[in-house]
């Protein structure tokens, strides 16, 4: 198993010169961390800016979309290919945002798993359920299902080079974070289910994030929880000091 992986995804925020002063605060505040993977996914007109800033450091660049297609006339849109190009390490996909507000359906973030592996980058696949469906009891239904249809296809060896990020849609932004229990039993069910679509080793190996509401007074219990290996961090990202903490909960403590 790679080491635990904290990314901090800016989503919006911060604009090239404001995204320099941020990850210079990160990069100067992490020298001891080698311990723990750290990535930062800045909005794409900073992704240039931030790699200059944590050149040489252990942190890695990471994008927050990506578009299935190599190129062409897809105005708006950015290739894998582009992504790898400036620095990109990992891609988020399937963010609940891009779900909800551009409508992104589980075979697009299928095509865009394929085209980020076809680069030679690593898809942070986010899966979550929205809070009717935990209260219906459907929530292992749905984990599952976001599963299987966005690695379809995949080779057996694929998910080597995949991260999965579980992020319950009711937590994200809104201060309410899942429990240790909720995020222990949802991480048990992905591990399983990749299991299955993979195998038990393999699945053994991945690396489950979990995302929604982490901040630095909760950080620490939810990295603790069987199972967790890092953490997605949106809001608590773009304050230097906060996410400097969060990461520091994976840094055992020297004696
Ligand atoms: C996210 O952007 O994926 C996220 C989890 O946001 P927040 O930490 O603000 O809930």
């Amino acid at each position: 198993m790679r080491p635990p992986l904290v990314i901090g995804n800016w989503k919006m925020h911060r604009t090239a010169s404001e995204a320099l002063a941020l990850s210079r605060s990160i990069r100067k505040g992490l020298s001891v961390a080698r311990q723990v993977e750290v990535s930062l996914a800045p909005p794409f007109t900073a992704l240039g800016t931030v790699r200059d800033i944590i050149k040489g450091s252990p942190i890695l660049l990471a994008g927050q979309n990506v578009y299935w297609e190599p190129e062409g006339a897809y105005t708006g849109e950015i290739s894998a290919k582009m992504l790898a190009e400036i620095g990109c390490a990992f891609i988020i996909v399937g963010h609940s945002e891009r779900r909800r507000l551009f409508h992104e359906s589980d075979e697009a973030i299928a095509k865009k798993i394929s085209a980020a592996l076809g680069a030679g980058l690593r898809p942070i696949l986010c899966i979550g359920e929205a809070f009717p469906q935990r209260q219906k009891g459907l929530t292992n239904q749905v984990l599952a299902r976001q599963l299987r249809r966005a690695l379809k296809g995949l080779g057996k060896n694929a998910i080597r080079n995949i991260e999965i990020a579980y992020e319950p849609v009711w937590a994200i932004g809104t201060g309410r974070n899942a429990t240790p229990d909720q995020v222990g039993d949802a991480h048990r069910l992905i591990r399983r289910t990749l299991g299955h679509l993979f195998d038990e080793n393999r699945a053994e190996q991945t690396r489950i994030l979990y995302g929604g509401s982490v901040r630095p007074d909760n950080a620490a219990e939810l990295a603790a929880v069987d199972g967790v290996n890092g953490l997605l961090v949106g809001g608590a990202s773009l304050k230097a000091p906060d996410f400097l903490r969060i990461i520091r909960c994976f840094i055992p403590a020297r004696r």
